[in-house]
């Protein structure tokens, strides 16, 4: 029996998969079992964010595997503890949870925001609703599914959570009327700064300090969904700051440790001692496999020159796109990038890439890129080359 023959027969099929077996993995390049390599600008949904096997993450991983694996959190390792002030030294937040995915950090987010206003107005207030956006993905747990902003995903798992209310993105006015039809029943408000799942569609400067103009008055917390758009993916190590914003909590996970799971929900000083003792737990969060590889991420993403060569690499994606014909138009931030086709359909476009030895993932209707953030220049111009010689014949 062959690998995809046994995988399918063994593993329930909830994704569409390329006919591809990835074996083994080097910088930004990919090998199949069959020996065919692939450049790769998906780089596991912006979590490889190093590229393949970096050596020094793959170096502090193992070392970790040889120390302590893996305790539960019933006791403290010193790793999780490094870690955690790192990232939250970095980020400018005062406490973080961790867990083990981008659904798990989006729900101690929507838990922490409904105990905030359940500890501060009690449970008679109903102060619990999220106002999340139309065409957002916050995960794929009933919570997060719930949270996301999507028709399409409210199916077959009925019933889904109540307590959530989805405004237009970049709608201001949808916004205020949601929140007036809502007044005092709110205890947060919950985005992307620029939606990935739903299509790269970055958010405007208005409407996000429209969010937080909004929330300033009515004690309302603020929680960024940087799950996609953290660590460094936009060109600064959170997209938050782009916007020149201090969301109450950010969320983080995708490119967080480089490759293993992990999810962390930051919170500022407001509201970072809501969930208490009991409140709130996870077995693996904190593993400090996980800890070991994000703390190899963070200190190669919070050095400026990294985050400098983020954005010089960026545009040099941009110029290369501008040379295509077929290319309509390039959305997103630095190392996040969509790209909107003329004619040709992007599902089409992702295979003939795959066939020519560059991996790349589609949003909507869009090509998406999310490479390694340190990805080579020659990479980029081989893998826009194979791309260019694909959309332009
Ligand atoms: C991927 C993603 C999630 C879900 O993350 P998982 O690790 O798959 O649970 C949540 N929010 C955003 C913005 C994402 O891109």
């Amino acid at each position: 029996m062959d690998t995809i023959e046994k995988f399918n027969q063994h593993v329930m099929g909830t994704y569409g998969r390329l006919d591809i077996v990835l074996d083994k993995g080097s910088e930004q390049t990919a090998t199949a079992e069959d020996g065919k390599e692939y450049i790769d600008f998906g780089s596991g949904i912006g979590t490889n964010s190093l590229g393949y096997c970096d050596e020094q993450w793959a170096d502090a991983i193992s070392a970790q595997a040889h120390a302590i694996q893996h305790t539960s959190n019933y006791y403290y390792t010193k790793i999780q503890a490094d870690f955690a002030a790192k990232l939250c030294e970095q980020t400018g937040y005062n406490k973080v949870f961790f867990g083990n995915s981008g659904a798990e950090a989006n729900e101690c987010a929507i838990k922490l925001a409904r105990k905030y206003s359940f500890d501060k107005y009690g449970k008679d207030a109903g102060r619990n609703i999220i106002i999340t956006l139309v065409n957002s993905f916050h995960g794929r747990t009933l919570a997060t599914l719930s949270a996301t902003g999507q028709d399409v995903f409210h199916n077959y798992f009925f019933p889904f959570l109540p307590g959530f209310v989805n405004v237009e993105a970049n709608n201001i006015s949808d916004l205020k009327a949601k929140l007036a039809e809502n007044k005092g029943k709110v205890c947060a408000v919950m985005f992307e700064f620029v939606q990935g799942e739903g299509g790269v569609c970055p958010l405007t400067q208005e409407f996000v300090d429209a969010i937080f103009e909004e929330c300033a008055k009515d004690d309302i917390l603020t929680i960024a969904d940087e799950v996609q758009t953290g660590i460094g993916r936009t060109g600064a190590l959170l997209t938050s700051k782009l916007f020149g914003v201090k969301p109450n909590i950010t969320t983080l996970a995708k490119g967080l440790a480089g490759g293993v799971p992990i999810g962390a929900c930051l919170a500022d000083e407001k509201c970072c001692d809501v969930l208490t003792k009991s409140t709130h737990g996870s077995t693996f969060g904190g593993n400090p496999l996980a800890c070991a590889g994000g703390s190899v991420v963070i200190d190669r993403v919070s050095d400026p020159q990294f985050i400098a060569e983020i954005n010089r690499k960026a545009q040099l994606f941009r110029d290369k796109l501008a040379e295509i014909d077929e290319v309509e138009g390039v959305d997103g931030l630095g190392l996040m990038i969509g790209v909107r086709l003329k004619t040709k359909k992007a599902a089409d476009i992702l295979a003939k890439c795959a066939d020519n030895g560059l991996l790349i993932l589609t949003a909507k209707n869009k090509l998406r890129f999310l490479p390694p953030l340190n990805i080579s220049d020659e990479n980029i111009e081989k893998g826009m080359q194979i791309l260019k010689n694909i959309l332009d014949n």
